[in-house]
């Protein structure tokens, strides 16, 4: 993960502490908020009862007009807890010493920075290199939220469980929406109807929640992950866990790849599964691969018509063969759909999750007095800091922009 392991020097510069505070001078820390551009994202990065807290401490919170705007946060809330409103990016920046965004920012984003400008985020490098590498030589500082380290300590800053968490319901909504049955079993003057059957492959946050919602809608639910340790959570949910002799758990809690014959076992417990399910929900990862195959087209022509398959790893590759990244396909009359951004449209609570993510880490970034701190010593810093003063400090990123000669 490139955790570095020396201290980084964050800022010579003394003084900018925010105002009320007891330094040197008092210059209030200036955190900008700007609208969020990228197609489809409706959250944005902060919300009014986050702003006010950091207005109290004394930081200046300028927030994009109608940055907010899509998640049901409006302007004037913002202005009542204390931030300010810009009217354009440059009067959003100027000054600007800290911005929280969700989606990376953008090469012309990053143009608009002044150089130490610190960007905290989702930055997603695999994909953004060369925003990465514009961060780098403008030397503006970038924290990657998706390396902050699952410790107890970074809990309240863990912005992929709280993201997963609002991903894994959406799913489960969209697998009843568009599943042809009830989720409950109904005993009726109209007959009894029989409760549907509901698998979820991959038990980490987004499926646990996606389990948790199933149930609560009144589905037999039942789930499977290689990670053995999911299966006390799962059951604990009130779901059945599919046992398979074999167990994957590799490094920091995360999924190992499974050998050639621990697949093959696998696919035929899994293939068993999916052919009596009313409704697939998978979220099977392994962090910066490609996601597993779990169900192959031969799978699915075994599938009952009017099955639905939410496939949430269809941004890394699908765990369906037939999902389609962004689009709801037809096969053999059972529905697959290829969700993107999913916390994107439950944009109030999965914004509101992510701003009190985003508060907890801007306390790793000030000192007692409320100064910037001057050296990146928290090992929670160490492990998020993608790019400071020039240097790339994630070891794989940097890789990656030396193979491409960027
Ligand atoms: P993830 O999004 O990386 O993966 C989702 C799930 O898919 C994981 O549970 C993984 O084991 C599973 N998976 C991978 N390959 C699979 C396969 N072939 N078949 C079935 N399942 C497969 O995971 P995540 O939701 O980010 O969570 C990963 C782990 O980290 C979990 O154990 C979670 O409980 C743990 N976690 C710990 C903390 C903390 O301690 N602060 C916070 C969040 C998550």
């Amino acid at each position: 993960m490139g955790i570095v392991s020396t201290p980084v020097i964050a800022y010579e510069v003394k003084g900018i502490v925010p105002a009320g505070s007891k330094g040197p001078t008092v210059i209030p820390l200036v955190i900008a908020v700007p609208k969020e551009l990228a197609p489809g994202e409706q959250r944005v990065a902060t919300v009014p009862e986050v702003v006010k807290k950091l207005t109290n401490s004394g930081y200046e919170v300028r927030i994009e007009h109608d940055a907010g705007t899509n998640s049901y946060y409006p302007d004037d809330l913002f202005t009542a807890a204390g931030a300010k409103i810009a009217y354009s990016r440059a009067e959003l920046l100027d000054g600007a010493r800290i911005v929280l965004r969700v989606q990376p920012p953008t090469v012309a984003d990053i143009d608009q920075f002044a150089e130490g400008t610190i960007v905290i985020g989702f930055m997603n490098p695999t994909n953004n290199l060369e925003a990465i590498a514009r961060m780098r030589d403008r030397k503006v500082t970038a924290f990657a939220l998706e390396f902050v380290p699952r410790i107890t300590r970074a809990q309240s800053m863990d912005a992929l469980s709280s993201q997963a968490t609002a991903g894994g319901y959406v799913a489960a909504i969209m697998g009843a929406d568009n599943c042809p049955k009830f989720l409950p079993m109904l005993t009726t003057a109209a007959g009894t109807i029989r409760p549907a059957t509901v698998l979820i492959l991959g038990a980490g946050v987004a499926g646990l929640m996606a389990i948790a919602t199933t149930k609560r809608l009144g589905a037999i639910v039942e789930a499977y992950d290689v990670r053995r340790a999911a299966g006390e959570q799962v059951r604990s949910l009130g779901a059945k866990f599919l046992e398979l002799e074999i167990n994957a758990e590799g490094q920091g809690g995360y999924a190992r790849e499974l050998t050639p014959e621990e697949k093959a076992q696998e696919q035929l417990m899994v293939s068993a599964a999916v052919a009596r399910a009313d409704i697939v929900i998978t979220t099977a990862a392994i962090p910066g691969r490609k996601a597993p195959i779990l169900i192959t087209r031969e799978t699915v022509t075994t599938m009952r018509p009017g099955a639905v398959i939410v496939d949430l790893a269809a941004e890394s590759g699908g765990n369906c063969e037939l999902t389609q990244a962004g689009r709801t396909v037809k096969e053999n009359e059972v529905t697959i759909i290829g969700p993107q951004n999913l916390p994107a449209r439950v944009p109030f609570h999965s914004s509101q999750m992510y701003a009190k993510n985003l508060q907890s880490f801007l306390a790793l970034l000030v000192d007692k007095d409320g100064a910037l701190v001057r050296e990146f010593t928290d090992e929670i810093l160490l492990a998020s800091i993608l790019v400071h003063a020039g240097t790339v400090h994630h070891g794989a990123t940097r890789d990656l922009l030396s193979g491409g000669k960027i």
